[in-house]
């Protein structure tokens, strides 16, 4: 079970039975000021939240919940067609300020610990890199988390997560509701609009966020749901 990847274990007593299989995996950013403060919350049958694991910035991976059981991260999201996310997804939770308590790079030693890890549970579950997604995707209207210095290339290199598309032509939606279909194809909930480019933004431009369509990422979009489409990508 992978033992020689998890420091130690603070189990949280903060889950319930899933109701669906494990076919995806979302990661967070803590968004407090201190790991430990954190982590304490995770496990804080008051709070009412947990994660299966989290990870500190010095490398350190604490399982706060076994993967076989539906931990409450994700709260009320969407991702292609999957309302209940926490019972198919596996939530990892990386310490880090977040935008609230001052927003800054994931260190080293924190990528490090979190790539066998992911490593080791996409194989176990089979997750496609598609639905390899941040908070942001899949509750776009309400998280920004992990945000947009994480660093998904990262993970697209080791073959965790899909790669930035190079669109293979320019193309401009004739209209917004195309792109907003290809958004929603793609796996965003699109109940708010501005709010889910914002996020597909953060995760695929994160130098440009601006919550409006335009050409570039239209043709992005586009190239994914292509790519997916034709099994290159899954
Ligand atoms: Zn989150």
């Amino acid at each position: 079970m992978d033992d020689e990847l998890v420091t130690r274990e603070n189990l949280s007593p903060n889950w319930n039975e899933r109701t669906l299989p494990v076919t995806m995996l979302v990661l967070h950013y803590t968004g407090m000021q201190t790991g430990a403060e954190a982590e304490a919350r995770l496990v804080d049958p008051a709070a009412q939240v947990s994660a299966h694991y989290i990870i500190h910035e010095d490398g350190c991976v604490v399982r706060l919940v076994p993967e076989d059981k539906r931990a409450w991260h994700a709260g009320r999201s969407f991702w292609r067609g999957i309302s209940d996310v926490n019972s198919a997804s596996i939530g990892i939770e990386l310490v880090n300020p977040g935008h609230e308590w001052g927003y800054r790079e994931f260190p080293e030693a924190q990528m490090d610990a979190l790539l066998p890890l992911l490593a080791a549970i996409v194989d176990r579950h089979d997750i496609p890199r598609a639905n390899v997604v941040g908070h942001s995707d899949v509750a776009p209207a309400r998280k920004d988390d992990p945000g947009e210095l994480f660093d998904w290339p990262l993970l697209a290199r080791h073959h965790l997560a899909l790669p930035v598309p190079k669109p293979r032509m320019r193309l401009v939606y004739d209209n917004d509701s195309a792109f907003f279909l290809a958004l929603e194809r793609f796996g965003y909930d699109i109940s708010d609009g501005h709010a889910a480019i914002r996020a597909f933004e953060r995760r695929w431009r994160p130098h440009k966020i601006a919550g409006e369509p335009d050409g570039q990422i239209g043709a992005m979009l586009f190239e994914l749901l292509l790519q997916r489409d034709m099994g290159q990508a899954r």
